[in-house]
C-alpha cells in the first residue's frame, strides 16, 4: 500500500494529496450528516490527464476508490466505506469554453452547477437543471446520479441536458466523447453509461452541457387545494393552458407546508395553512406581464372548475423566491422532523392516490402514530415522503419494505433521482427485474474487471468472470 500512497503522491504532488490529519470530517460525512469510514487518503487531481494515471495506479494494486463531487448526494453514495480511499473532482472545477452560437459550454466535472447557470445567463443562455443544492453540487454528481429537480416537467432530467461526457475508466483509460451534437447516430451512445451509473462505470472528468434560450418572463403562484383528485386535475389544466411554458409543478401536503415555516421563522403565509394540499406552479415565457396574465387566466379557469380554493401570483422577483424558499428548504424540514424514514420515489400519476391509502393502512397496523409528510416534483410523477412518529431505527427494514413493496406493485420506481447508491441496493428488484440487474451486473464487470469503481453502490459487489 505505501508503494501505492508513494506513486499517487508522485502524481499529484502535495496540493492534491491529502492523508492523516488533513483529512476533514467533509469528506466522509453525507449531506444528512451520516459518516462514513475516514480514508486513508483524498486525491484531488486537476485535470483528466492526473484522473487517468490515479486509476491506472488504483488499478494496478486494486485500491477501491470512492469518488465525490459535492457530497449532497442522498443515497449514500459518495461516501468512503471502510479500505476506500478518495477521488474528489473539488479541484476540477473550470467552465472550459462558451459557445454562445451552438447553445452548449464545456465544463471540468467538479464545476458548482450554480456557477454554471450564472454563467449561462450571463450570456443570455440556461442551463435548466435545478435543485435545492444547487450552491454545492457537480456537474459530476448531477450526471452520475442522473439529477432531476425543479424544472424536469420542461426540460427533461440531466440525461436530457448532456451532448457529450469525457470519462476515466477504471484502468485509466481515457474516454474523450466530448461532442457537440444533437444529432450523432453513429453506434452506441456511449454518453448515457455514466449517466445515472452512480460512479460504478467511470469516473466522469468533462462534459458538454446543453443550453437553451433565457426565458425573459416568469410567473410563479401557490395555490391552496382541498383534495388529490384537484391536485392532478390541476396538473392536467395547467398543462394545457400554460402548454410548453409550464415549468415547475410543486405539491405540498399541509403539513409539509406548516412544518416549512418552523425553518422560516421570519416568513409570512403566501396562502394560509389550511388547505390539504398545496401546489407551486410556475411559467416560464418571454415577457414578465404577459407570463404573469397568462397564469391568472390559467388559474382563473381552475377557479371556475372548482379545482383550486385559494391562490396568490407573486407579483415581484422577491416574492417568486418566497414561494420557491418553501421548496428549497425540504431537507431543513426533513432534519427538523428527525428521527425520520425518506423516500424518494416516482409512481404512474394515476396510481398515486390509491397508493397513499393503501400506505396509510399499511403502516397504521404495525406502527400506529405514524405521520406522512410529503412533497415534491407531482408534474413529474416524483414524491419524497418523510414517515415519522413512533418508529425506531430498528424498523427502517420493515417500513422499507412497506414502501418499496407497494411501489413495486404500483409500477413505481424506488429512486426517482436521488439513485440508489449504499442505501436502497437491497430494494433494486422492486422496480428493475432479474434480467435487467444482471445486464447491469455484466457491464459492471467488463468495465471494471477489479470492482475498484464505487464498489457495492447500485448492487452487491461482486467480481464474476462475465
Ligand atoms: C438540499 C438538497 C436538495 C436536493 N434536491 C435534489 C433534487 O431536487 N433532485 C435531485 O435529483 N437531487 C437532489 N438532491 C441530491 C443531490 O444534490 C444530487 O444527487 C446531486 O446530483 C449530487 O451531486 P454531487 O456533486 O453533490 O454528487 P456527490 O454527492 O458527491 O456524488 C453523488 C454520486 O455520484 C458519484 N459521483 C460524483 N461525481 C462523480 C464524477 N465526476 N464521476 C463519477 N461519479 C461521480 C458519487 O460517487 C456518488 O455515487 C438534493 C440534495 C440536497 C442536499
Amino acid at each position: 500500500m505505501s508503494e501505492l500512497f508513494d506513486t499517487l503522491q508522485g502524481i499529484l504532488g502535495p496540493k492534491g494529496f491529502l492523508a492523516g490529519d488533513d483529512i476533514g470530517a467533509r469528506y466522509y460525512t453525507d449531506a444528512v450528516g451520516l459518516l462514513g469510514a475516514k480514508p486513508a487518503l483524498v486525491l484531488r487531481p486537476i485535470d483528466t490527464f492526473e484522473v487517468s494515471k490515479i486509476m491506472s495506479a488504483c488499478h494496478e494494486a486494486g485500491q477501491p476508490v470512492t469518488t465525490q463531487g459535492g457530497i449532497t448526494g442522498l443515497v449514500q453514495g459518495a461516501i468512503p466505506e471502510e479500505g476506500e480511499i478518495v477521488l474528489s473532482l473539488e479541484r476540477m472545477n473550470k467552465i472550459e469554453e462558451f459557445d454562445a452560437l451552438g447553445a452548449n459550454m464545456t465544463v471540468q466535472a467538479g464545476a458548482i452547477l450554480q456557477t454554471v447557470q450564472e454563467t449561462a445567463e450571463q450570456q443570455d443562455l440556461t442551463f435548466p437543471l435545478d435543485l435545492g443544492a444547487r450552491g454545492s453540487c457537480t456537474i459530476g454528481g448531477n450526471i452520475s446520479t442522473n439529477a432531476g429537480g425543479n424544472r424536469v416537467i420542461r426540460y427533461g432530467m440531466t440525461r436530457d441536458l448532456i451532448l457529450g461526457i469525457e470519462a476515466v475508466l477504471a484502468d485509466g483509460t481515457i474516454i474523450n466523447g466530448l461532442h457537440k451534437l444533437v444529432k450523432n447516430n453513429t453506434g452506441y451512445d456511449l454518453k448515457h453509461l455514466f449517466v445515472g451509473s452512480e460512479g460504478t462505470l467511470g469516473i466522469v472528468t468533462r462534459a458538454v452541457l446543453k443550453l437553451f434560450p433565457l426565458p425573459k418572463g416568469r410567473s410563479v403562484s401557490l395555490c391552496g387545494l382541498k383534495d388529490f383528485k384537484s391536485v392532478t386535475a390541476l396538473l392536467h389544466h395547467t398543462k394545457s393552458a400554460l402548454g410548453p411554458s409550464l415549468s415547475a409543478f410543486e405539491v405540498m401536503w399541509q403539513n409539509y407546508y406548516e412544518a416549512t415555516f418552523n425553518i422560516l421563522t421570519e416568513a409570512q403565509h403566501p396562502v394560509e395553512a389550511r388547505y390539504p394540499f398545496y401546489v407551486l406552479v410556475e411559467s416560464m415565457g418571454t415577457d414578465n406581464d404577459k407570463d404573469r396574465e397568462a397564469m391568472e387566466e390559467a388559474l382563473g379557469g381552475a377557479f371556475e372548475a372548482n379545482l383550486i380554493e385559494d391562490a396568490i401570483i407573486a407579483k415581484s422577483e422577491s416574492e417568486i423566491e418566497k414561494i420557491w424558499e418553501l421548496r428549497d428548504v425540504s431537507l431543513d424540514v426533513a432534519i427538523s422532523l428527525s428521527p425520520i424514514h425518506a423516500y424518494d420515489i416516482s409512481l404512474p400519476i394515476g396510481e398515486m392516490e390509491s397508493f397513499f391509502s393503501q400506505l396509510d393502512v399499511d403502516l397504521a397496523a404495525q406502527w400506529p402514530k405514524h405521520k406522512l409528510v410529503v412533497f415534491g416534483h407531482l408534474g413529474d410523477g416524483n414524491l419524497h415522503i418523510i414517515i415519522n412518529d413512533g418508529m425506531a431505527e430498528s424498523d427502517k427494514p420493515g417500513i422499507n419494505n412497506c414502501v418499496y413493496g407497494l411501489t413495486g406493485k404500483h409500477q413505481g420506481s424506488i429512486s426517482a433521482e436521488h439513485g440508489i447508491g449504499l442505501q436502497k441496493r437491497a430494494y433494486l428488484s422492486k422496480s428493475r427485474s432479474a434480467e435487467e440487474i444482471t445486464l447491469m451486473k455484466l457491464l459492471k464487470n467488463t468495465m471494471d474487471r477489479k470492482n475498484i469503481l464505487n464498489p457495492g453502490r447500485i448492487f452487491e459487489s461482486s467480481v464474476e468472470s462475465p
